[in-house]
C-alpha cells in the first residue's frame, strides 16, 4: 500500500498526520517507509531525526553547445518548452535554472552541436528512525526540477513496505509527481472557506490523476460545516476529524510527535489506517 498525504495549501497539518501515522504503523511491526517528497522544504527529518544517514546526489542532463559547429539555426530555441535557450547576436544563450533536462535540444540539433553533460540538481537522504525508514529529498536552491528529485525519492519505495508519502502542498507539478501512482490520497484540510477552496482544487487534481481520495479534517470545531457538506455531495469520505487543541498545537511547536506525548492518539491512527485499507480495497473492487 502506498498512501500519500496531501493538501491544497501549506499549514494544514499534513506532515504531522504523515509522521504520526507512519510511527504508529511501524510500532505495529509493519515494514514502513516514510517518503518526504516536499523537496523544496523537507521537514519530516526535524520531527524524526534519523541515525546513520546516507545520501546520494540526483543528477540531470543539461546541454553544452559547441559554438564552432553551431550555425545559429534556432531549432533548439524553438523546441525548448521551458525558455532555457535564446539566440543573442552570434551566440545561443543557455539559462541553466530554466532547463528541465528533457534532452530535446540535443536530439533535434541538425548540426549535432549539442552534447549533454550531467549536473547535480539535489540529494536523496535515507536513515532509520522510530523503527521505520525515512527517505527525503532536497532540491538544490534556485532550480525548478522538484519532480525529478521526487521521482528519485519515490524510486526508494520497497514493494513489500507500507509506504507513506508526504506530498508538497498545493497542486503544482511537484504535488502531481508525489501523488501519481499512489493507491490512495488523504487530503488534509481545515473546516474554513479557505480550506474548502483549496480542498476543491486538490480533489480535482486527484480525480485527474485517477487516485482515489479521502479527507482528514484538522482543527475541527473552528470554522463551519461547508467542508462536510461538500465532501458528502462529492462522495469524498471523511476518515478522521482532529479537534482543534492547544495541547496538540503546542506539541507540534515543540517539534514533538503527538503519539509520543499523547499515546491515546495511536488508537485513533490505528483506526484511521483500518479505514484507509478498507476504503482502498472497496475502491479497487469497485473499479
Ligand atoms: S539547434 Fe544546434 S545549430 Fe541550431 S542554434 Fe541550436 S545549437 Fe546551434
Ligand atoms: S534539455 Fe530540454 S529544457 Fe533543457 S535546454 Fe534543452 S530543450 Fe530546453
Amino acid at each position: 500500500m502506498k498512501l500519500v498525504i496531501a493538501s491544497g495549501k501549506g499549514g494544514t497539518g499534513k506532515t504531522t498526520v504523515a509522521a504520526n501515522l507512519a510511527v504508529t504503523l511501524a510500532e505495529m511491526n509493519e515494514p514502513v517507509q516514510l517518503l518526504d517528497c516536499d523537496v523544496e522544504e523537507p521537514n519530516v527529518h526535524l520531527f524524526l531525526p534519523p541515525l546513520g544517514t546516507t545520501d546520494q546526489t540526483v543528477r540531470s542532463p543539461i546541454p553544452r553547445i559547441d559554438p564552432v559547429r553551431c550555425t545559429l539555426c534556432g531549432v533548439c530555441v524553438q523546441i525548448c518548452a521551458y525558455n532555457a535557450l535564446a539566440t543573442a547576436g552570434d551566440h545561443v544563450l543557455f539559462f541553466p535554472e530554466m532547463c528541465h533536462g528533457c534532452g530535446g535540444c540535443a536530439h533535434l540539433c541538425p548540426e549535432g552541436s549539442i552534447a549533454e553533460v550531467e549536473r547535480s540538481i539535489g540529494t536523496v537522504l535515507r536513515g532509520q528512525v522510530h523503527g521505520l525508514e525515512l527517505v527525503w529529498g532536497r532540491l538544490n536552491v534556485g532550480l525548478s526540477l522538484a519532480p525529478a528529485v521526487i521521482a528519485e525519492v519515490k524510486r526508494m519505495a520497497q514493494p513489500k513496505a507500507t509506504v507513506i508519502v508526504d506530498a508538497p502542498p498545493g497542486t503544482s507539478c511537484a504535488a502531481v509527481a508525489a501523488i501519481s501512482d499512489c493507491d490512495l490520497c488523504l487530503l488534509v484540510t481545515e473546516p474554513t472557506p479557505f480550506g474548502l477552496h483549496d480542498l476543491k482544487r486538490a480533489a480535482e487534481m486527484t480525480r485527474e490523476l485517477n487516485v482515489p481520495a479521502a479527507v482528514v479534517i484538522n482543527r475541527s470545531g473552528i470554522g463551519d460545516k461547508r467542508v462536510h457538506a461538500w465532501c458528502q455531495e462529492n462522495s469524498l469520505p471523511i476518515l478522521l476529524e482532529i479537534p482543534f487543541s492547544r495541547q496538540l498545537a503546542a506539541c507540534y511547536a515543540r517539534g514533538k510527535l503527538w503519539v509520543d506525548e499523547f499515546p491515546e492518539w495511536k488508537d485513533t491512527l490505528r483506526r484511521l489506517w483500518g479505514q484507509v485499507e478498507e476504503y482502498a480495497h472497496e475502491r479497487t473492487a469497485r473499479h
